[in-house]
């Protein structure tokens, strides 16, 4: 994650007036917008889901108000495992729709794991939300933040330091609601790669990997890691030749491969050699919770889910049942997604307020985590969700 050097991103826009933190929570569609002079406004759906979901982005709603920037007008609306309970749909229509229409939306975490389809397979639908809005690229930083946070010797802030891009529209997802099961005595998943998809991630890593490589001193050269299991699969040796000629196109671009196996290894012996790795969508999704593990856990890792026309920004995490209601949920990663969302806006809309006001919230979370008793349980502490959360909107200021 980067910070601008420039100081004048950090200038507010208007430092001195009082803005109080209010309640995001209410359903259907409570708007809510901050009173603060600027150039341009956003809005933002905000889908809470269920177990921790709402603790979490309760808490990153309350760092983006006092982190100031641009205007956002909240909209928040029904989703998730609790959702269908109420009204037989975990992802209704008009929360979709409203998905579609916003600038970003901002998702906490949805499914429990006693709310189920009749197949048994647990209700995802911010899984579903990826394939309607074709959120094709899963974008998950790994950083480190503090030595404490990492469960192998000799890294400190800033030693870990990548991006596990996930294809989020295909692979193995793509079987999703349509593996055959037979008789009772059989059932098939297919893995789906097209040159299409694997394209356009593959490309979009590069461009990433030469991004990073820009905003590094010194410009060292990007590095994009194919991670796959071309050796065995036909589908992967695919993925692996579109890779290659992808990155054709990209020579001041270091492309390596390995195999998903290997990584597992390789990212526990060296996380620190990696910039940027791609994967199919299961691969993906495996190796954010062991990446995440080498930065303090799911609740410190953020994600975007991005598409030509839409994103949606939430933790990597799920619901966590089994800490819901304790109000010990770790809000960093959905605090830092907000500020990736903030990243996002101000890229595609060339809107300089909204990357100062990214810088601010990532400073803030850097400032406030070097404090060795600013933790939630999880990543050592005794900290609430709600003070961690208030630790940090107050360094925002
Ligand atoms: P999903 O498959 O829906 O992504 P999961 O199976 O990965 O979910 P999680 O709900 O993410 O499971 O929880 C995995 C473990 O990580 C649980 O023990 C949970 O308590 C812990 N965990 C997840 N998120 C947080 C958080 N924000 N703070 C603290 N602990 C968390």
């Amino acid at each position: 994650m980067q910070i601008s050097e420039s100081q004048d991103l950090y200038r507010r826009v208007d430092d001195t007036e009082e803005r109080p933190y209010r309640c995001f929570r209410g359903l259907p569609s409570e708007l809510l917008e901050r009173n603060q002079p600027s150039m341009s406004s956003y809005q933002i759906a905000v889908l809470k889901g269920d177990g921790i979901g709402p603790d979490v982005v309760d808490e990153a709603l309350r760092v983006l108000d006092a982190a100031g920037g641009p205007v956002l007008s909240f909209s928040e609306h029904p989703s998730g495992a609790d959702c269908y309970k109420e009204t037989g749909d975990p992802l209704p229509e008009a929360s979709v729709e409203a998905c579609r229409q916003a600038d970003a939306v901002l998702l906490g975490a949805m499914g429990l794991p006693d709310v189920r389809w009749p197949d048994g397979t647990e209700m995802r639908p911010q899984v579903d939300l990826r394939f309607l809005l074709d959120l094709y690229a899963g974008l998950r930083p790994i950083y480190l933040y503090t030595a404490d946070h990492c469960p192998l010797k000799g890294y400190g802030p800033g030693d870990i330091d990548f991006v596990l891009l996930r294809e989020n529209v295909e692979g193995l997802f793509a079987s999703m609601n349509g593996g055959i099961q037979l008789r009772g005595e059989m059932a098939v998943d297919s893995m789906v790669i097209t040159r299409t998809g694997t394209e356009r991630i593959v490309r979009y890593a590069f461009e990433l990997a030469q991004q990073r490589s820009g905003a590094r001193s010194g410009n060292p050269p990007g590095r994009v890691t194919c991670v796959d299991k071309a050796n065995i699969f036909r589908s992967m040796a695919f993925f692996r030749q579109i890779f290659d000629e992808v990155g054709t196109g990209y020579p001041a671009i270091t492309a390596d491969h390995a195999y998903v196996d290997a990584m597992a290894l390789y990212l526990v012996r060296q996380p620190q050699t990696y910039d940027v790795l791609v994967a199919e969508n299961m691969f993906g999704d495996i190796l954010s919770d062991l990446a995440a593990g080498l930065v303090g856990g799911l609740g410190m890792a953020p994600s975007g889910d991005i598409g030509e026309d839409a994103a949606v920004f939430q933790p990597v995490h799920g619901t966590a049942p089994d800490i819901a209601g304790q109000g010990v949920a770790n809000p960093v990663g959905t605090i830092l997604s907000a500020a990736m969302m903030w990243r996002w806006l101000g890229h595609r809309h060339d809107d300089e307020e909204a990357l100062a006001a990214a810088a601010r919230i990532e400073d803030a979370v850097r400032l406030v985590l070097a404090d060795k008793k600013a933790a939630t349980p999880d990543i050592g502490g005794t900290m609430k969700t709600h003070e961690l959360g208030q630790a940090i909107a107050a360094a925002c200021n």
